[in-house]
């Protein structure tokens, strides 16, 4: 039986949507590509599927006629009868659409967010096109070629096809305002970002590619230097295979070899380093995910480090980095995560607050987790090797995700000044005795080497804290386990605590006298001065800075409120240090006694911190009248 011709329009509430569509779609126009090419995929698919032993080559064929100013993309699928298109095309696209526009009548704010990112199928086309055609053939016996053209989306007129095999061609008529889309690379670009790893060829053609000479050999005929004769013949250019069908991340993990999972991480993300270790996420129950992911060498640059995680669904990218589906402090790493199944024509705030997205969240996670404390457990030489480079993602993650510090807890290594690691519990073990529950550290081991050495000669180690997230992650530290578990940071200048030792030497000199003394030379009259009997007699003094009114002052800093906060410098005087002990001796007003407490007092600054550049004069001046001084006897 022919086709009627005959002219409609579709449904009211695809009416409706056109124009949202129109207007909301705006900034990813080129999305129309990745949603007629996995149509076709689609098609080819279910033809598959009814014919499993057919040998007919299948592939998607995109073709850019710049001078006709259309782009075609036809495929080998199921094809459509004119009843499937009157179904599929003019009624069924709209139905999720007009239910998505009933949910979000009074938000229209969300639309756009929503709209934006996952494209409305099939009509995408209208954002580009002036005049869209389908020719169709269904692969049922006896189908009839079907022929739909439609203007705006809106009215169509469907007749009597011409197509001979069957598949889909849709036959997009580009606008002036969208002729970008007519030119290959724009096309290719589009093409790559979308429909790089689509599971059957997808083939990019130049319509109006001009035949190509080309040298091909004559027979077995040789030139007289012995090279192949050859001779010029003109060739057109062939389709190029835009994609890859059988991506990585589909293999068996078993089945995949260092090399491949490194040249897919170079390709992919056109880093010329290798990565540090990768997690191959292959789940088929109860939710289908497969995946690569992969721990960049972050190099300490946290702050800068933007990572990629890419969303495919069934091999059809979506979009980078969506929060939603993948944890966020995952973004860190770079990777491909597949969800065949993930409902991505729905709203984000769907997502945001499914079950299944959440169990996916979550999966991710802990395979993460697994991964680092099983590389901890089994090869922790291997993991420490890592931990540089990994440590900004891991205490990232355990800040942003108490779920994810829960596990990997015993993974969290400290890097100490003598180059080693240790967890947390075994610093504990082997320093807690002697620091009452504090971690001391240092986050600049060369400004701070004296203060280190303060605590490394008495065998307490001292742990590198010098990344961005460190001064973030040791706050939350100070916040975990329960009240007697606690364990507190304290930078090498924060205190003394660790550095005390009970001594009778200089035990009845006078602090009050000695603190008017030192506030009286150095003209500091709040400064606290404080006379404390510590471990190495040879130690004159130390200036020491409250950890908590530091740690503010730098977070002000880094996040830009550099308000003034008041100093909270304590100077420490060794009262079993024999310079004290002299300068407690000496006559207070003597103009000597003063130089010696301001050198003492500066000499203490410099083991903590660089002085600033009027008090490293007023130093040098000073130390070379001491010296003076001193030759002079
Ligand atoms: P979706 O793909 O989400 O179902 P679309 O608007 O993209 O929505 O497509 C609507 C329907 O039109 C498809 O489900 C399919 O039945 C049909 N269709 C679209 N393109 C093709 C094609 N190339 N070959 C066969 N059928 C197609």
């Amino acid at each position: 039986m022919a086709i009627q011709k005959e002219n409609g329009s579709v449904s009211i509430d695809a009416q409706n949507i056109m124009p949202v569509i129109k207007k909301w779609l705006y900034s990813d126009k080129d999305i129309f590509l990745r949603e007629t090419v996995s149509n076709a995929c689609d098609a080819i698919t279910k033809f598959r599927m009814l014919h499993p032993d057919s040998e007919e080559p299948m592939a998607v064929t995109v073709s850019v006629d710049k001078e006709k100013r259309t782009i075609r993309i036809s495929d080998t699928g199921i094809g459509m009868t004119d009843d499937e298109v009157r179904r599929y095309i003019n009624q069924v696209a709209f139905s999720g659409a007009a239910e998505f526009m009933k949910q979000f009548e009074d938000k229209p704010e969300e639309k756009g967010d929503i709209i934006g990112h996952f494209g409305l199928g099939f009509y995408s086309v209208f954002m580009v096109s002036e005049k869209v055609e389908i020719e169709t053939l269904s692969c049922t016996e006896g189908a009839e070629p079907v022929s739909w053209v439609s203007a705006d989306g809106m009215d169509y007129e469907i007749s009597a096809g011409s197509r001979t095999k069957h598949g889909t061609d849709i036959i997009l008529h580009i606008t002036e305002d969208e002729k970008e889309f007519l030119d290959t690379w724009r096309v290719r670009e589009v093409l790559n970002r979308y429909c790089g790893y689509m599971a059957y060829p997808v083939m990019l053609e130049d319509a109006n590619a001009k035949p190509m000479e080309k040298d091909v050999p004559v027979g077995d005929e040789k030139n007289e230097d012995g090279t192949p004769k050859t001779e010029k013949v003109l060739e057109m250019p062939k389709p190029q295979q835009i994609n890859e069908t059988a991506p990585l991340w589909l293999k068996k993990p078993a089945d995949c070899t260092d090399e491949e999972y490194k040249a897919f991480y170079h390709k992919v993300f056109t880093d010329f380093d290798d990565p540090l270790f990768w997690i191959h996420l292959n789940v088929d129950y109860p939710f289908n995910l497969k995946g690569i992911l992969y721990f960049p060498k972050l190099k300490n640059d946290f702050g800068t480090h933007e990572g990629q995680i890419k969303l495919f669904a069934g091999q059809v990218f979506v979009a980078d980095n969506i929060k939603e589906v993948i944890p966020e402090f995952l973004m860190l790493l770079r990777g491909v995560i597949d969800c065949p199944d993930l409902p991505l024509n729905v709203s984000r705030s769907f997502l945001q607050n499914d079950g299944y997205v959440k169990k996916i969240s979550a999966h991710i996670t802990k395979k993460v987790a697994d991964k680092l404390n099983g590389l901890m457990n089994t090869e922790r030489e291997a993991y420490e090797g890592y931990w540089d480079d990994i440590a900004p993602f891991v205490k990232y993650g355990a800040i942003r995700d108490s779920k994810f510090h829960d596990m990997i807890k015993g993974s969290i290594l400290l890097k100490k000044t003598d180059g080693k690691y240790e967890t947390i519990d075994e610093y504990k073990a082997a320093n807690f005795d002697k620091t009452d529950k504090k971690i001391y550290y240092t986050n600049d081991e060369k400004r701070q080497a004296a203060s280190v050495k303060l605590y490394t000669d008495r065998g307490i180690e001292v742990a590198v804290m010098n990344t961005l997230i460190d001064g973030n992650f040791m706050s939350f530290m100070e916040y975990q386990g329960s009240e007697e578990d606690r364990i507190t940071f304290a930078r090498v200048d924060a205190d003394i605590d660790g550095l005390k030792e009970e001594s009778d030497e200089g035990k009845d000199l006078d602090a009050e006298k000695l603190q008017a003394l030192f506030r009286g030379a150095l003209g500091k009259e709040s400064l606290e001065v404080k006379l404390e009997s510590l471990g190495d007699p040879d130690m004159t003094a130390m200036v020491t800075e409250d950890e908590q009114m530091r740690r503010y002052k730098e977070m002000s800093r880094i996040y830009g409120q550099d308000f003034p906060i008041p100093d909270s410098y304590t100077l420490v005087l060794n009262r079993r240090n024999e310079t004290v002990q002299a300068l407690a001796a000496r006559d207070p007003e003597d103009e000597e006694t003063k130089m010696l407490c301001c050198q003492v007092y500066d000499l203490a600054r410099m083991a903590a911190q660089p002085l600033e550049a009027e008090e490293i004069t007023a130093f040098l001046e000073r130390s070379r009248k001491i010296l003076n001084r001193v030759v002079k006897g």
